[in-house]
Parts: structure tokens; sequence; C-alpha cells
């Protein structure tokens, strides 16, 4: 059935997309609304005048206790609000607390308990291999049999539109390094994928559980000094090249309006460990945009990742480690085989010095998907600007 919503027919955010996110009013503390076309539903007050059992999940600040409800919740709230919107007898009800996207402010929609960042486009990595290190093997020996990761910074993950500071930092010198602003910003158009469901700490996740334990899906900027990280990641990985912003969208896209989005991912070779799930693997058909000042720079295709997200989840807690509500984990940069579908400036300017981001520079990350009822939806934008750096 089609929406009453005014103007949200046949939008990226039709009646089969609705995800959900935090927005506030002038005067008004922030509290958990679902976006329909450039509408934000206000379901605090809609679902306690319906008497709804879980209507306390939507005065809070984040979507974590929505999250936390699980699989059956998320599904039957979903189809509640889906009847909200196409029912014409619910319109009176509801129509006086849709509010449009202008009037809000909207925020952090998570809560985000640990953050982990994956490496899973094998384009991506065999792209950085090859400009970091020409003479060798672009892929390490490891990297067909686990989808490698490392720990990010869960306290500076920020919301999109949040002006992103030029870090400084240590950076390679001859003879001796030198401190200062990163030369080399960039930034890296990932998803990220939030979890609703934790699990017990010493038992790892079965490969099959993504969708227990897997809420939705976001937008990710993992913005990159290059040459702080150039530095400073051997032996252990990322640190401070990256920890000092990673923005997600405002919406949170559940896993229900995904259904369609659904594809075999490209063969692996060799196969995997059992753990990590046998046969042909699925990803997400999304279309990423990378947007510099306006101007479309780059098209990466989710669907040509190496590793999928179940198998992500799988690696992730094979050792024990338990999962959190609001843990958020990244795909790693999508870079699809084409030079028009690199995720990072890095890959598109090949290693050229003016290829990453000047102070004012704002970049755009831009997602769809096909939606479940035969046309597109969009995922929310990541936008950030660019300030200088500070002291
Ligand atoms: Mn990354």
């Amino acid at each position: 059935m089609p929406t009453w919503v005014p103007g949200a027919a046949g939008t990226l955010f039709d009646v089969d997309n609705l995800p959900y996110g935090v927005f506030s009013l002038p005067g008004e503390g922030p509290r958990v609304g679902v976006r329909i076309g450039d509408h934000v539903l206000d379901l605090a007050p809609v679902a306690a005048a319906e008497m709804l059992d879980v209507h306390h999940v939507f005065q809070e600040g984040s979507l974590n206790a929505l999250m936390a409800e699980g699989h059956r919740v998320r599904s039957s709230v979903r189809t509640w609000i889906t009847g909200l919107l196409t029912e014409e007898p619910e319109r009176d009800l509801v129509e006086p607390h849709l509010v449009p996207l202008a009037d809000v402010t909207l925020h952090l929609p998570v809560e985000v308990a640990d953050y982990v960042d994956f490496y899973a486009s094998e384009h991506h990595a065999s792209n950085v291999g090859r400009i970091f290190r020409p003479d060798a093997e672009p892929l390490l020996a490891n990297w067909k049999h686990l989808p490698v990761g490392y720990h990010g910074r869960a306290g500076t993950v920020v919301a999109s539109g949040t002006p992103v500071v030029r870090p400084s930092g240590q950076r390679r010198g001859d003879p001796a390094p030198t401190y200062g602003p990163s030369t080399r910003l960039d930034i890296e158009a990932e998803l990220g994928f939030v979890v609703g469901v934790g699990s017990e700490l010493g038992t790892a996740v079965p490969h099959d559980a993504f969708a227990d334990h897997v809420f939705g899906v976001v937008g990710l900027n993992d913005w990159s000094a290059r040459d702080i990280q150039a530095w400073e990641y051997v032996p252990l990985g990322p640190f401070l090249g990256k920890s000092f912003a990673t923005s997600v969208s405002h919406w949170v896209t559940p896993l229900e309006a995904l259904d369609a989005a659904w594809v075999d991912l490209p063969a692996q070779d060799p196969e995997p460990l059992p753990y990590l799930g046998p046969g042909q693997v699925q990803g997400l058909d999304i279309d990423v945009e990378v947007v510099v000042n306006g101007e479309v720079v780059s098209r990466p295709p989710y669907r040509t990742m190496y590793w999928s997200p179940a198998q992500m989840l799988a690696h992730m807690t094979v050792n024990g480690a338990s999962l959190r509500t609001g843990d958020l984990f990244g795909s790693g940069t999508v870079s699809g085989p084409a030079e028009d579908q690199r995720g990072s400036l890095l890959e598109v300017g090949w290693g050229e010095e003016s290829a990453f981001l000047d102070d004012g520079d704002e970049v755009t990350l831009r997602y769809t998907a096909p939606g479940t009822a035969g046309g597109r939806i969009a995922l929310g934008d990541v936008v950030g600007r660019v300030e200088p750096a500070r002291g």
C-alpha cells in the first residue's frame, strides 16, 4: 500500500525504507524518529497513544534500547510503523507527529560501544599494497585467510555534519621525524554495521547468526591521515592516523529494508576455514558515491567486496570476544576493480600529494540500494567539512 505522507511516495525514502534516527526540536530532548520522505515521524507520542509494549524505547536519546530488543521486536515495530504510514484511518492520529526534516536537529543515532574497522575489499587492499610497497606482492600472506581488522576509537565516532579538524602528528622525515598538521588527509568510503543484540563472553557468534545480532547499516567515512598512518602503522596497525574522527550517517537502515539488496560476492579462493562459512558468500548491492566539493569523484560498488559482513562478525568473535549493543564494525574502504570505483583519495590520485583534502573541503558519501518494492532506497548521507588544524 502506498503511503499517505505528502511527497514521500516514489522517493528514496518511501515506506519500504524507514530508517531510524535520533532527532530533537528546539528546547526538547533528543528522541527516536523514523524517516519518511522529507519528514521525521516522532515515534514516542504515537507509541504511547497506541500503548505499544516497547513505547519507552522511543523516548531514549539513542537507538540502543530499540536495537537491544532484537529481531522479533524489530520486525513487529517495522510492521506497526508501516501500518501507521499507509493506512488512511491512522492519519488523524499520526499526522500531527510528522515533523519536517528542515525543523529538526539530527544527532549521532547510536551510543557506540566498541568500534572495529575491517579491510574487506581486495581491490582496495591490492591498490594500497601497490602504492606503498610497489616491489612486493600487493596482498600480505594472511589477507585471503581472514578478514583483517583493527580496533578503532568508539568515542570519536561522530554524526554526519560534524566538522573534522585536521589532525596533527608525527610523520616520517629525513633524518628525523617531524610534527605538524597532516598533509595527506584522506577519506575511506565504507559501510558500517551496528550490533543490536550482544553475545556471551567466551562464546563465538556463528557465521549464520548475522541477522540475530546486527540491527542495521550506516554510511561511514573512516577519515585517515596517510602521513601519520604510514609512519606509525608497523607493527601494530593504525592508531592516531585514524582515531581523530569517524563519521556515520544520521540514519540507521534496518536489515529488513535491505532484504532485496543481498547478492553473491565474488568467489573466495582459497576456501576459508569452516568458522567463516562454507560456499558462496553474500554481500549487499549498495552503490556508493564519493562527492568532493559537490563533484562526484568515484562510484564504488559494495557488491565487489571480498569478505562478507557475516564473515567479519564471525571473525571478530571467534576468540570468544563478546558483542555489546551499540558495537559498530566498518567494512573497510569500498573499492571496485575500475579506476572510477576507488573509495579513497589515496587510490583516486594514486598517491599524488594533490589528491588529498585541503582545509574547507567538504566530502559527502551517498548510498543507494534496491528496495523491497522494486525501486531504490537511500541510506543516510555522510557529510564532513575539513577545518584547519588547531594549536
Ligand atoms: Mn577504514
